[in-house]
């Protein structure tokens, strides 16, 4: 895949040539544009296409997995009303899970994140306040997100949480700079619900289960209804299919916590 500094060299490798060029032929003004203008929308779909790993690479799926599993993975909670729903659907269908936590919800709602992990269910970081800037904050200011809900839960629950979702799945050099400098892990995804937009339920189901394969990684959200009649219908489906769903570490084979 295309990477953030491979295009940069190539792209200034491509600006030295042309000025070289002009040396003995006239280079028109506008391919240095259209250059720029590529290096320019590349980086911008790489900040948002965390599956291109362009800034920061993530764990998207498990392709050489044999065993018929999933790890459906829950961001933006805990909820005080639909959290406690996913994890009685969850132990309803015997299921393991992955919830990416922020840490603002983790200091409202505490006794929902120790229900999590007493059921057996793997926690992970995903900032501190989940602003819609993020992807405009300084990396001293992405690290300090990424520090404060993980000195939250170190000191709540005495875990040192290793896996990381990135907030609205937007990657950038401070971001990946950030995560680099607290030791953690990204984890993407190979399957997006959507269910966060106006999709109904059924499409938001199909979506999902239409080219589930062993090994993915499905993302939900643990805040609304819709999302907990999804999971449901989700359940269901793979009780059918044989295929089972466990936390996204023991999925990827790596450590949840230090
Ligand atoms: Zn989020």
């Amino acid at each position: 895949m295309l990477r953030f500094g491979t295009i940069n060299r190539i792209v200034i490798a491509l600006f030295c040539l042309l000025l070289i060029t002009n040396y003995w032929l006239a280079v028109p003004v506008y391919l240095y544009g259209i250059i720029a203008f590529i290096w320019f929308t590349l980086t911008v779909f790489g900040s948002f296409f965390i599956q291109w790993n362009y800034h920061l690479t993530s764990h998207h799926k498990n392709k050489k997995i044999e065993e018929n599993k999933v790890a459906i993975t829950f961001d933006d909670g805990p909820h005080p009303e639909f959290t406690p729903q996913v994890l009685e659907l969850l132990e309803k269908y015997n299921a393991k899970a992955t919830f990416f936590c922020i840490g603002k919800e983790i200091k409202e709602h505490q006794a929902i994140v120790s229900t999590i992990l007493e059921k057996g269910h793997t926690i992970g970081n995903h900032t501190y306040s989940h602003t819609r800037n993020f992807g405009f904050l300084s990396t001293e200011k992405v690290k300090q997100e990424l520090e404060q809900t993980n000195a939250l839960v170190k000191a709540i629950f005495n875990k040192s949480m290793r896996l990381y979702r990135p907030a609205f799945g937007v990657t950038n050099p401070r971001i990946k700079q950030a995560v680099q400098d607290t030791n953690l892990t990204s984890i993407g995804w190979s399957v997006r619900s959507l269910d966060t937009t106006k999709r109904s339920k059924n499409m938001v189901v199909r979506r999902i289960t239409k080219n589930l394969k062993k090994g993915d990684i499905i993302l939900l959200h643990d805040t609304s209804a819709k999302s907990v009649a999804v999971l449901e219908q989700l359940l269901l489906f793979l009780q059918q299919k044989k295929m089972q769903s466990i936390p996204v570490n023991e999925l990827l084979d790596i450590v949840a916590y230090e």
